[in-house]
Protein backbone atom coordinates (compact mmCIF):
# COMPACT_ATOMS: atom_id res chain seq x y z
CA UNK A 1 0.00 0.00 0.00
CA UNK A 2 1.07 3.29 -0.87
CA UNK A 3 1.62 5.79 2.01
CA UNK A 4 -0.22 8.00 3.17
CA UNK A 5 1.92 10.94 2.94
CA UNK A 6 2.39 10.15 -1.05
CA UNK A 7 -1.77 11.33 -1.54
CA UNK A 8 -2.58 14.23 -3.13
CA UNK A 9 -4.75 15.20 -0.18
CA UNK A 10 -1.78 14.90 2.50
CA UNK A 11 -1.60 18.12 4.15
CA UNK A 12 1.12 17.52 7.16
CA UNK A 13 -1.36 15.17 8.82
CA UNK A 14 -0.23 14.66 12.45
CA UNK A 15 -1.30 11.34 12.21
CA UNK A 16 -2.67 8.41 9.92
CA UNK A 17 -3.53 5.51 11.63
CA UNK A 18 -5.35 1.92 10.10
CA UNK A 19 -7.02 -0.46 12.37
CA UNK A 20 -7.49 -4.13 10.95
CA UNK A 21 -9.25 -6.90 13.44
CA UNK A 22 -9.59 -9.83 12.17
CA UNK A 23 -11.93 -11.82 14.41
CA UNK A 24 -14.58 -8.50 14.24
CA UNK A 25 -14.06 -8.00 10.43
CA UNK A 26 -12.74 -4.27 11.51
CA UNK A 27 -11.13 -2.44 8.81
CA UNK A 28 -10.94 1.56 9.99
CA UNK A 29 -8.61 4.96 9.19
CA UNK A 30 -8.29 7.37 11.54
CA UNK A 31 -6.79 10.66 10.31
CA UNK A 32 -5.40 13.16 12.78
CA UNK A 33 -4.87 16.50 10.64
CA UNK A 34 -4.54 19.10 13.72
CA UNK A 35 -4.49 18.93 17.22
CA UNK A 36 -2.85 22.20 17.69
CA UNK A 37 -6.20 24.06 18.80
CA UNK A 38 -7.16 20.59 21.01
CA UNK A 39 -7.73 16.94 20.60
CA UNK A 40 -9.14 16.24 16.83
CA UNK A 41 -12.91 15.44 16.75
CA UNK A 42 -14.63 14.69 13.97
CA UNK A 43 -17.39 11.64 12.87
CA UNK A 44 -17.12 8.35 11.59
CA UNK A 45 -18.16 7.59 8.01
CA UNK A 46 -19.51 3.55 7.86
CA UNK A 47 -19.17 3.60 3.79
CA UNK A 48 -18.40 1.09 1.41
CA UNK A 49 -15.02 2.04 -1.00
CA UNK A 50 -13.92 0.47 -4.58
CA UNK A 51 -10.45 0.22 -3.16
CA UNK A 52 -8.39 1.09 -0.02
CA UNK A 53 -6.94 3.91 -1.72
CA UNK A 54 -9.94 5.63 -1.71
CA UNK A 55 -10.74 5.28 2.18
CA UNK A 56 -7.38 6.70 2.88
CA UNK A 57 -8.26 9.93 0.48
CA UNK A 58 -11.88 10.60 2.22
CA UNK A 59 -9.93 10.33 5.76
CA UNK A 60 -7.30 12.61 5.05
CA UNK A 61 -9.91 15.13 3.02
CA UNK A 62 -12.32 14.91 6.00
CA UNK A 63 -10.19 15.20 8.39
CA UNK A 64 -8.42 18.54 7.18
CA UNK A 65 -11.95 20.03 6.80
CA UNK A 66 -12.64 19.14 10.34
CA UNK A 67 -9.73 21.12 11.43
CA UNK A 68 -11.24 24.04 9.57
CA UNK A 69 -14.80 23.58 10.60
CA UNK A 70 -13.90 23.75 14.41
CA UNK A 71 -11.11 25.98 14.23
CA UNK A 72 -14.09 28.55 12.57
CA UNK A 73 -16.71 27.60 15.37
CA UNK A 74 -13.91 29.10 18.03
CA UNK A 75 -14.04 25.80 19.58
CA UNK A 76 -10.86 24.21 21.56
CA UNK A 77 -10.94 21.01 19.33
CA UNK A 78 -8.28 20.06 16.06
CA UNK A 79 -9.61 17.85 12.99
CA UNK A 80 -9.99 14.82 12.80
CA UNK A 81 -12.32 11.73 10.80
CA UNK A 82 -12.63 8.24 10.69
CA UNK A 83 -13.78 5.79 8.09
CA UNK A 84 -14.91 2.20 8.86
CA UNK A 85 -14.56 0.35 5.52
CA UNK A 86 -17.94 -1.15 5.03
CA UNK A 87 -18.31 -4.61 3.18
CA UNK A 88 -21.30 -4.09 -0.39
CA UNK A 89 -23.96 -4.94 1.86
CA UNK A 90 -22.97 -2.47 4.64
CA UNK A 91 -23.28 -5.08 7.56
CA UNK A 92 -22.45 -3.58 10.84
CA UNK A 93 -21.57 -5.50 13.83
CA UNK A 94 -21.56 -5.17 17.77
CA UNK A 95 -18.04 -6.88 17.68
CA UNK A 96 -17.16 -4.65 14.27
CA UNK A 97 -18.44 -1.54 16.99
CA UNK A 98 -16.80 -2.38 20.07
CA UNK A 99 -13.38 -3.12 18.14
CA UNK A 100 -13.88 0.17 16.63
CA UNK A 101 -13.90 2.09 20.06
CA UNK A 102 -10.82 -0.21 20.92
CA UNK A 103 -9.20 1.48 18.65
CA UNK A 104 -10.49 5.07 19.42
CA UNK A 105 -9.43 3.98 22.99
CA UNK A 106 -5.97 3.05 21.73
CA UNK A 107 -4.89 6.76 20.65
CA UNK A 108 -5.93 7.90 24.15
CA UNK A 109 -8.00 10.83 23.87
CA UNK A 110 -5.91 12.71 20.29
CA UNK A 111 -9.26 11.64 18.63
CA UNK A 112 -13.32 12.32 19.48
CA UNK A 113 -15.39 10.48 17.21
CA UNK A 114 -19.33 11.04 16.69
CA UNK A 115 -21.41 10.10 14.11
CA UNK A 116 -21.02 10.47 10.26
CA UNK A 117 -22.67 9.02 7.22
CA UNK A 118 -24.04 5.63 7.84
CA UNK A 119 -23.67 5.58 11.69
CA UNK A 120 -26.65 6.24 14.23
CA UNK A 121 -26.58 7.68 18.01
CA UNK A 122 -27.13 4.12 18.94
CA UNK A 123 -23.48 3.25 17.31
CA UNK A 124 -22.03 5.73 19.71
CA UNK A 125 -23.42 4.26 22.79
CA UNK A 126 -22.36 0.75 21.07
CA UNK A 127 -18.64 2.56 20.84
CA UNK A 128 -19.37 4.23 24.28
CA UNK A 129 -18.56 0.70 25.87
CA UNK A 130 -14.80 0.89 24.73
CA UNK A 131 -13.92 4.23 24.81
CA UNK A 132 -14.80 7.80 26.59
CA UNK A 133 -13.44 9.66 23.85
CA UNK A 134 -16.99 9.86 21.74
CA UNK A 135 -19.54 12.46 21.50
CA UNK A 136 -23.22 12.60 20.04
CA UNK A 137 -24.72 10.27 22.36
CA UNK A 138 -28.38 10.82 23.15
CA UNK A 139 -29.04 13.72 26.03
CA UNK A 140 -31.55 14.54 28.07
CA UNK A 141 -34.04 17.76 26.52
CA UNK A 142 -32.33 20.66 27.62
CA UNK A 143 -28.37 19.38 27.32
CA UNK A 144 -25.87 20.17 24.80
CA UNK A 145 -25.10 17.23 22.88
CA UNK A 146 -27.39 14.24 20.99
CA UNK A 147 -27.95 14.47 17.19
CA UNK A 148 -26.00 17.11 15.21
CA UNK A 149 -29.13 17.65 12.89
CA UNK A 150 -31.43 19.53 14.25
CA UNK A 151 -28.68 22.23 15.27
CA UNK A 152 -27.08 22.08 12.05
CA UNK A 153 -30.61 23.26 10.32
CA UNK A 154 -30.48 26.12 12.89
CA UNK A 155 -26.89 27.07 11.91
CA UNK A 156 -28.05 26.89 8.24
CA UNK A 157 -30.94 28.61 8.67
CA UNK A 158 -29.08 31.82 10.77
CA UNK A 159 -26.16 31.73 7.88
CA UNK A 160 -29.32 31.61 4.87
CA UNK A 161 -30.96 34.80 6.73
CA UNK A 162 -27.57 36.73 6.73
CA UNK A 163 -27.13 35.80 3.22
CA UNK A 164 -30.51 37.17 2.28
CA UNK A 165 -29.70 40.36 4.42
CA UNK A 166 -26.01 40.99 2.75
CA UNK A 167 -27.18 39.76 -0.73
CA UNK A 168 -30.38 41.01 -1.35
CA UNK A 169 -30.79 43.87 1.37
CA UNK A 170 -33.50 42.51 3.34
CA UNK A 171 -33.74 41.79 6.89
CA UNK A 172 -37.21 40.27 6.52
CA UNK A 173 -36.95 37.03 4.34
CA UNK A 174 -40.85 37.22 3.54
CA UNK A 175 -41.29 36.35 0.06
CA UNK A 176 -37.79 35.46 -0.51
CA UNK A 177 -37.29 32.54 -2.86
CA UNK A 178 -34.85 29.18 -1.56
CA UNK A 179 -34.68 25.96 -3.31
CA UNK A 180 -33.65 23.51 -1.66
CA UNK A 181 -31.28 20.51 -2.54
CA UNK A 182 -32.47 17.42 -0.23
CA UNK A 183 -34.89 17.22 2.43
CA UNK A 184 -32.93 15.60 4.98
CA UNK A 185 -32.57 16.40 9.00
CA UNK A 186 -30.64 19.32 7.62
CA UNK A 187 -32.08 20.35 4.75
CA UNK A 188 -35.62 19.70 5.91
CA UNK A 189 -34.86 21.11 9.21
CA UNK A 190 -33.98 24.33 7.13
CA UNK A 191 -36.88 24.41 5.31
CA UNK A 192 -39.22 24.03 8.38
CA UNK A 193 -37.45 27.20 9.58
CA UNK A 194 -37.66 29.31 6.66
CA UNK A 195 -42.01 28.18 5.74
CA UNK A 196 -42.10 29.97 9.11
CA UNK A 197 -40.44 33.15 8.17
CA UNK A 198 -42.67 33.35 5.07
CA UNK A 199 -39.81 32.16 2.76
CA UNK A 200 -40.73 30.56 -0.59
CA UNK A 201 -39.21 27.32 -0.72
CA UNK A 202 -38.84 25.02 -3.72
CA UNK A 203 -37.81 21.37 -2.71
CA UNK A 204 -35.63 18.36 -4.41
CA UNK A 205 -34.53 14.84 -3.33
CA UNK A 206 -33.96 11.86 -4.72
CA UNK A 207 -36.75 10.42 -2.78
CA UNK A 208 -39.07 12.39 -4.26
CA UNK A 209 -41.99 11.39 -2.33
CA UNK A 210 -40.34 13.09 0.92
CA UNK A 211 -39.62 16.18 -1.23
CA UNK A 212 -43.57 16.32 -2.03
CA UNK A 213 -44.98 15.54 1.43
CA UNK A 214 -42.71 18.66 2.73
CA UNK A 215 -43.39 20.63 0.44
CA UNK A 216 -47.24 19.62 1.15
CA UNK A 217 -46.79 19.75 4.84
CA UNK A 218 -44.86 23.69 3.99
CA UNK A 219 -47.12 25.12 1.46
CA UNK A 220 -43.83 24.67 -0.67
CA UNK A 221 -43.29 23.49 -4.31
CA UNK A 222 -41.40 19.99 -5.16
CA UNK A 223 -39.75 19.43 -8.20
CA UNK A 224 -37.68 16.94 -9.88
CA UNK A 225 -34.04 16.63 -8.11
CA UNK A 226 -32.44 16.95 -11.51
CA UNK A 227 -33.87 20.66 -12.19
CA UNK A 228 -33.11 22.10 -8.18
CA UNK A 229 -29.78 23.39 -9.50
CA UNK A 230 -31.07 25.17 -12.38
CA UNK A 231 -33.65 26.82 -10.56
CA UNK A 232 -34.23 30.58 -10.79
CA UNK A 233 -34.50 31.95 -7.44
CA UNK A 234 -32.65 33.99 -4.69
CA UNK A 235 -30.75 31.49 -2.63
CA UNK A 236 -29.98 27.59 -3.78
CA UNK A 237 -29.30 25.71 -0.24
CA UNK A 238 -27.16 22.84 -1.21
CA UNK A 239 -28.37 20.11 1.70
CA UNK A 240 -27.41 16.72 -0.07
CA UNK A 241 -24.54 15.65 -1.26
CA UNK A 242 -20.79 16.92 -1.74
CA UNK A 243 -19.11 18.11 -4.65
CA UNK A 244 -22.34 19.68 -6.33
CA UNK A 245 -20.22 22.95 -7.13
CA UNK A 246 -18.24 22.07 -10.60
CA UNK A 247 -17.84 23.56 -13.91
CA UNK A 248 -21.21 23.19 -15.35
CA UNK A 249 -23.06 23.44 -12.61
CA UNK A 250 -21.85 27.16 -11.62
CA UNK A 251 -22.17 28.19 -15.37
CA UNK A 252 -25.91 26.88 -14.53
CA UNK A 253 -27.04 28.39 -11.28
CA UNK A 254 -29.72 31.02 -11.77
CA UNK A 255 -29.55 32.11 -7.83
CA UNK A 256 -27.57 34.82 -6.49
CA UNK A 257 -27.11 33.07 -3.43
CA UNK A 258 -25.43 29.69 -2.52
CA UNK A 259 -25.66 29.17 1.47
CA UNK A 260 -26.17 25.36 1.84
CA UNK A 261 -25.45 22.20 4.20
CA UNK A 262 -23.61 20.21 2.55
CA UNK A 263 -19.65 19.50 3.22
CA UNK A 264 -17.13 20.03 0.71
CA UNK A 265 -19.90 21.72 -1.74
CA UNK A 266 -17.22 22.72 -4.16
CA UNK A 267 -15.65 19.93 -6.22
CA UNK A 268 -12.13 21.89 -6.79
CA UNK A 269 -10.21 24.85 -5.49
CA UNK A 270 -11.25 26.24 -8.92
CA UNK A 271 -14.82 26.50 -8.47
CA UNK A 272 -14.20 28.48 -5.63
CA UNK A 273 -13.25 30.91 -8.62
CA UNK A 274 -15.63 30.26 -10.83
CA UNK A 275 -18.21 30.78 -8.34
CA UNK A 276 -17.22 34.27 -7.31
CA UNK A 277 -16.65 34.87 -10.93
CA UNK A 278 -20.44 34.69 -11.58
CA UNK A 279 -20.92 37.29 -9.05
CA UNK A 280 -22.48 34.98 -6.66
CA UNK A 281 -22.51 35.63 -2.71
CA UNK A 282 -21.18 31.93 -1.11
CA UNK A 283 -21.36 30.64 1.77
CA UNK A 284 -18.03 28.47 3.26
CA UNK A 285 -20.46 25.06 4.28
CA UNK A 286 -18.02 24.36 6.70
CA UNK A 287 -18.46 27.68 8.42
CA UNK A 288 -22.24 27.70 8.03
CA UNK A 289 -23.07 24.09 8.56
CA UNK A 290 -20.88 24.20 12.02
CA UNK A 291 -23.94 23.80 14.43
CA UNK A 292 -23.86 20.03 14.84
CA UNK A 293 -20.12 20.15 15.75
CA UNK A 294 -20.70 22.49 17.79
CA UNK A 295 -23.18 20.58 19.99
CA UNK A 296 -20.93 17.24 20.08
CA UNK A 297 -18.47 19.49 20.85
CA UNK A 298 -19.77 21.06 23.94
CA UNK A 299 -21.42 17.60 25.05
CA UNK A 300 -17.44 15.80 24.74
CA UNK A 301 -16.21 19.08 26.83
CA UNK A 302 -18.93 18.78 29.45
CA UNK A 303 -18.83 22.49 29.05
CA UNK A 304 -22.59 23.68 28.85
CA UNK A 305 -26.32 23.33 28.21
CA UNK A 306 -28.66 23.91 25.19
CA UNK A 307 -28.22 27.50 25.96
CA UNK A 308 -24.53 27.67 25.13
CA UNK A 309 -24.76 25.60 22.25
CA UNK A 310 -27.55 28.60 20.44
CA UNK A 311 -25.82 30.76 21.80
CA UNK A 312 -22.28 29.93 19.71
CA UNK A 313 -24.71 29.01 16.75
CA UNK A 314 -26.11 32.54 17.41
CA UNK A 315 -22.76 33.50 15.77
CA UNK A 316 -22.39 31.45 13.01
CA UNK A 317 -23.83 34.49 10.69
CA UNK A 318 -20.69 37.17 12.26
CA UNK A 319 -18.33 34.66 10.74
CA UNK A 320 -19.82 34.95 7.51
CA UNK A 321 -20.07 38.26 7.53
CA UNK A 322 -15.97 38.59 8.41
CA UNK A 323 -15.56 37.06 5.43
CA UNK A 324 -17.78 38.29 3.24
CA UNK A 325 -16.60 41.80 4.24
CA UNK A 326 -13.18 40.48 3.85
CA UNK A 327 -13.82 39.13 0.31
CA UNK A 328 -15.25 42.08 -0.49
CA UNK A 329 -12.55 44.30 0.10
CA UNK A 330 -10.11 41.85 -1.07
CA UNK A 331 -11.94 40.27 -4.47
CA UNK A 332 -10.85 37.30 -3.46
CA UNK A 333 -13.06 34.19 -3.26
CA UNK A 334 -15.25 33.68 -0.05
CA UNK A 335 -14.44 29.94 0.08
CA UNK A 336 -10.24 31.15 -0.04
CA UNK A 337 -10.79 33.23 2.59
CA UNK A 338 -12.55 30.91 4.66
CA UNK A 339 -9.52 28.51 4.15
CA UNK A 340 -6.53 31.49 4.98
CA UNK A 341 -8.68 32.27 8.70
CA UNK A 342 -8.81 28.51 9.49
CA UNK A 343 -5.12 28.01 8.48
CA UNK A 344 -4.51 30.81 10.62
CA UNK A 345 -6.10 29.75 13.39
CA UNK A 346 -4.28 26.28 13.22
CA UNK A 347 -0.98 27.91 13.42
CA UNK A 348 -0.43 27.15 9.75
CA UNK A 349 -0.88 30.62 8.51
P1 LIG B 1 -29.77 13.08 5.40
O1 LIG B 1 -29.35 11.73 4.90
O2 LIG B 1 -30.69 13.19 6.56
O3 LIG B 1 -30.45 13.91 4.19
C1 LIG B 1 -29.89 14.00 2.92
C2 LIG B 1 -31.07 14.07 1.94
O4 LIG B 1 -30.55 14.36 0.64
C3 LIG B 1 -31.84 12.75 1.82
O5 LIG B 1 -33.23 13.01 1.94
C4 LIG B 1 -31.47 12.24 0.44
O6 LIG B 1 -32.50 11.49 -0.16
C5 LIG B 1 -31.21 13.53 -0.30
N1 LIG B 1 -30.37 13.44 -1.48
C6 LIG B 1 -29.30 12.65 -1.70
N2 LIG B 1 -28.80 12.88 -2.94
C7 LIG B 1 -29.56 13.86 -3.48
C8 LIG B 1 -29.54 14.52 -4.74
N3 LIG B 1 -28.62 14.23 -5.67
N4 LIG B 1 -30.48 15.46 -4.98
C9 LIG B 1 -31.42 15.75 -4.05
N5 LIG B 1 -31.48 15.14 -2.85
C10 LIG B 1 -30.56 14.20 -2.57
O7 LIG B 1 -28.39 13.86 5.66
P2 LIG B 1 -28.19 15.20 6.51
O8 LIG B 1 -27.73 14.85 7.87
O9 LIG B 1 -29.36 16.09 6.29
O10 LIG B 1 -26.91 15.81 5.76
C11 LIG B 1 -27.05 16.52 4.54
C12 LIG B 1 -25.71 17.15 4.17
O11 LIG B 1 -25.29 18.01 5.23
C13 LIG B 1 -24.56 16.15 3.97
O12 LIG B 1 -23.69 16.67 2.99
C14 LIG B 1 -23.86 16.16 5.32
O13 LIG B 1 -22.50 15.78 5.19
C15 LIG B 1 -24.00 17.62 5.67
N6 LIG B 1 -23.88 17.91 7.11
C16 LIG B 1 -24.73 17.32 8.00
C17 LIG B 1 -24.61 17.62 9.35
C18 LIG B 1 -25.54 17.04 10.37
O14 LIG B 1 -25.47 17.48 11.52
N7 LIG B 1 -26.42 16.12 10.02
C19 LIG B 1 -23.59 18.50 9.79
C20 LIG B 1 -22.76 19.10 8.85
C21 LIG B 1 -22.91 18.79 7.51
Amino acid sequence: MTAPWTYPDFDDHEGVHLFRDAASGLTAVIAIHSTHLGPAAGGTRFWHYADPAESITDALRLSRGMSFKNAMAGLPMGGGKAVIVADSLRTKTPEMLAAFGRAVDSLGGRYITAEDVGMSDADMVAISKETRHVSGLPVAAGHAGGDPGPTTAKGVYLGVRAAIARGLGKADPAGVHVAVQGVGSVGGGLARLLAKDGVRLTLADVDARRAQAMADELGATAVASNEIMTIEADVLSPCALGAVLDERSIAGLRVGIVAGGANNQLATPADADRIHGRGILYAPDYVINAGGIINVALEYLGQGDRAEVEARVARIPERLEQIWAESASTGVPSAVVADRMAMRLIGRG
